[in-house]
């Protein structure tokens, strides 16, 4: 058995979080790849050294004194290497930095510093080779990761190395510019590794015992997901649960590669897998909830709208044309609604209303803003009669309209678009009725 276990900011703030993670390291003989994050918040009122690396190198690039920025990076570095009681010195790698800021090196430059100083720290302290992801974490010259490339030279390097640790969050172009991936982006680094490591799973460790069934602001104490599918945990990202960065399940699931999500500080608890596929029931019907707020729908009537050909064509090309996708489309006999966020709608909304004036020609159009989706999702819901029925009933009694139902065609998930006022209310009780009545 092969892991690779990533570690998240906050599970990297401070010496005392590096050596419960090394404490974590040392338990397991197959944690055999480490992914860092930069060092994270210590505290709530904190600043992630990833941000202070980019209102650093902001001052660098205006031509500005960045001394004093550089001095807190660096002590963060130094606190960390002091409670570690370790002999490394980073002095010559910020003169690199001071050097390289000073000739405007790039703000990708700038943030990937955080994850390359953890790591070499990192490196030092479990005594694991460091391998530099600017040099097996390849970009295209579109700034599109290459798989490819990468899988190649990654495997070949970890295979000739038993323990290493890589940096999170970078890779570089041919050339060997530093390229960020997109904030909280050492998720992905932690599943390209996974990959090219052929692991047997891909731990991914933060400062929660894995997916929450409903988002914690809204719910007091939601239960932990124990499994998860690939699919669903897709469905429930898009809609704003979040603790995996987006992109991360696609190089593992190539791979059929498990991810175990883990708590840190409580290294205890099993946390959520995300797997392919699972024949395995989850303990409640659903897998999860999650929503969002801010969206408007268009709703739009034509008389004998349902026999003319190519009318929802027409209406969706409006909205290509300035450059809005839409999130959902229910239809009715002689009427059509389409769901967009608010945000990218509003700027455009008059002239998405005249361009569908002019090419789809309807009756009425009527805008109805501050929405709220929200999806109910579980592969538990195909086998069990009654779950749709169950959801509206609940929502029926918390006196809860709702403005629009979306099932598709996979049956393990709902879409239910509800006020945005009412957006609390509808999770809640959705929760009471799939959780908290069966506990
Ligand atoms: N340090 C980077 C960030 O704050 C990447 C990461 O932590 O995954 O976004």
């Amino acid at each position: 058995m092969k892991k690779v276990v990533k570690f998240g900011g906050s599970s990297l703030a401070s010496a005392q979080q590096f050596i419960k993670v090394a404490n974590i390291i040392r338990a397991d003989k197959e944690r055999a790849y480490v992914v860092p994050s930069a060092p994270g918040k210590r505290y709530s009122a904190d600043t992630k050294v990833t941000d202070m690396l980019y209102g650093c190198y902001a001052l660098a690039e205006a031509g500005q004194d960045f001394a004093k920025e550089l001095q807190a990076i660096k002590e963060r570095y130094q606190e960390i290497i002091d409670g570690l009681g370790l002999e490394l010195s980073l002095e010559q790698e910020f003169q690199m930095i001071e050097k390289n800021f000073k000739e405007k090196a790039g703000s990708n430059y700038a943030a990937s510093r955080g994850e390359y100083l953890n790591g070499i720290i990192m490196a030092n302290y479990l005594g694991f080779e460091f391998i530099d992801a600017a040099e097996v974490i390849f970009f295209d010259e579109k700034g599109e990761f290459d798989a490819d490339l990468t899988d190649k030279v990654l495997s070949d390097r970890l295979e000739k190395c038993p323990n290493a640790v890589v940096p999170g969050f970078y890779g570089a172009y041919a050339d060997g510019r530093i390229k960020t991936f997109s904030r909280g982006g050492s998720d992905i680094t932690g599943s390209i590794v996974a990959k090219a490591a052929r692991a047997d799973v891909y731990e991914n460790w933060t400062d929660v015992s894995g997916f929450l069934i409903a988002d914690p602001r809204i719910i007091d104490n939601p239960q932990v997901i124990d499994v998860i599918t690939y699919k669903e945990l897709r469905e429930l990202a898009y809609m704003g649960a979040g603790v995996l960065h987006e992109d991360a399940i696609f190089p593992v699931r190539q791979m059929g590669i498990p991810i175990n999500i883990r708590n840190t500080n409580r290294p205890e608890d099993e946390g959520t897998w995300i797997v392919g596929s699972t024949g395995q029931k989850s303990k409640y019907i659903i897998t999860g909830i999650a929503g969002k707020k801010g969206f408007c729908a268009i709703n739009i009537e034509k008389d004998k709208m349902n026999s003319e050909v190519g009318f929802g064509r027409k209406v969706l090309q409006c909205f290509e044309e300035n450059g809005i996708s839409f999130e959902h489309m229910p239809t009715g006999i002689d009427t059509l609604t389409v769901f967009v966020h608010q945000d990218m709608f509003m700027p455009k909304e008059q002239k998405v209303v005249s361009g569908l004036h002019r090419l789809a020609k309807p009756d009425t159009i009527d805008i109805e803003t501050n929405l709220a989706l929200i999806a109910v999702v579980g592969r538990g819901m195909r086998a069990t009669r009654g779950t749709a029925g169950r959801v509206f009933a609940a929502l029926a009694h918390a006196n809860i309209n709702v403005k629009m139902i979306d099932q598709g065609s996979s049956e393990w998930n709902i879409i239910i678009g509800v006020k945005e006022e009412d957006f609390e209310a509808a999770i809640k009780a959705i929760y009471d009725i799939f959780v908290e009545a069966q506990l």
